[in-house]
């Protein structure tokens, strides 16, 4: 038996969002607007998407002892994610800064703080939570070391997802182990190099030739490709007014990795998955525009 569907390990920030009219130069001061403070991080987002849809979820990652990781915190508890497994201190919380200017477009950095210190040692630690999970999904914003200690621990009834975003050269025992690997078009386009098709089907045909059991490659307002050794489908994207597509990734992997697990084929799942990001572009935020079962089923 199962204690949860979806056992999600990554990263967990706070963004600090400041909108400024134009970004400064090297050594320059501009005033920005009032600081807004966001829960954020791929891992934190995916568990909440996840929760908020009726999953039973649980997330293993790494905060600091701080405000912004109290913050994390109770983002995944007021959404009905299992919390036992975040660690606590090393670091600070993770941040990202990002600047927005008015034309909308992020400038953005990073510091992983904790993410950086969620080492191969706390997977062990934490392995037998693998074993209550149906699936478990990753993504790069964790040691690669870590996220591989994963794949090497993962027992063979779960099922492993992974975004690998920020892209980063994968081993091919990670690689192996998924069942989807998850991409954007410019995750592709990175995993891939030159070797990279023109249309999404020679791509997924490229990404299956690396090892993966499966793959699915989103592709914005047009839905997404699914492929495995059983061939390629493109599952439409539903039309959606999209107002901000942040976190929409995040929604749509984890609505994915959830419905593989209650049994659903990658078809069926992406179908559902599509449906959830539509919802999700349509409102401000990442974590604030999941929708609840009842709203994807509306849509
Ligand atoms: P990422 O956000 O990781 O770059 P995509 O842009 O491919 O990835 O978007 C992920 C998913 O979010 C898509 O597969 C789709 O389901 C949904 N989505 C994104 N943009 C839109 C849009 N404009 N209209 C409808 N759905 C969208």
């Amino acid at each position: 038996m199962y204690d949860y569907d979806l056992l999600v390990v990554g990263s967990a920030n706070a963004d600090l969002v400041v909108g400024v009219e134009r970004r400064p130069g090297p050594g320059e001061t501009v005033l920005g607007s009032d600081l807004a403070v966001h829960p954020g991080g791929k891992g934190a987002n995916q568990a909440v998407a996840a929760a908020r849809l009726g999953a039973r979820t649980a997330l293993l990652a790494r905060v600091g002892d701080d405000a912004h990781g109290r913050l994390l915190l109770q983002s995944q508890r007021a959404a009905g994610v299992d919390t036992d497994a975040v660690l606590t201190g090393g670091a600070p919380t993770g941040v990202a800064l990002i600047t927005v200017d008015p034309s909308g477009d992020n400038s953005i950095v990073v510091a992983p703080g904790a993410n950086a210190r969620l080492t191969p040692a706390d997977i062990r630690a934490a392995s037998g939570l693998l074993d209550r999970a149906r699936v478990v999904s990753l993504q790069l914003e964790i040691p690669l070391e870590s996220v591989a200690e994963v794949a090497r621990c993962l027992p063979p009834t779960t099922r492993l997802v992974l975004n690998p975003s920020p892209p980063a050269p994968l081993p091919d025992e990670v690689l192996a182990a998924c069942d989807p690997l998850v991409v954007n078009e410019h995750e592709a386009a990175f995993i891939l190099g030159p070797a990279a098709g023109p249309e999404p089907e020679d791509r997924a045909q490229g990404l299956l030739a690396l090892g993966p059991k499966s793959v699915v490659i989103t592709l914005g307002a047009e839905g997404a490709l699914v492929a495995s050794a059983a061939g390629a489908v493109r599952v439409p994207a539903p039309k959606a007014d999209a107002v901000d597509t942040t976190g929409a990734g995040d929604a749509f992997t984890a609505a994915l990795a959830w419905r593989v697990g209650q049994g659903d084929s990658l078809a069926e799942a992406a179908r559902f998955a599509v449906r959830v990001g539509a919802v999700a572009v349509t409102r401000r935020g990442a974590q604030e525009s999941y929708p609840t079962a009842e709203e994807v089923a509306d849509r």
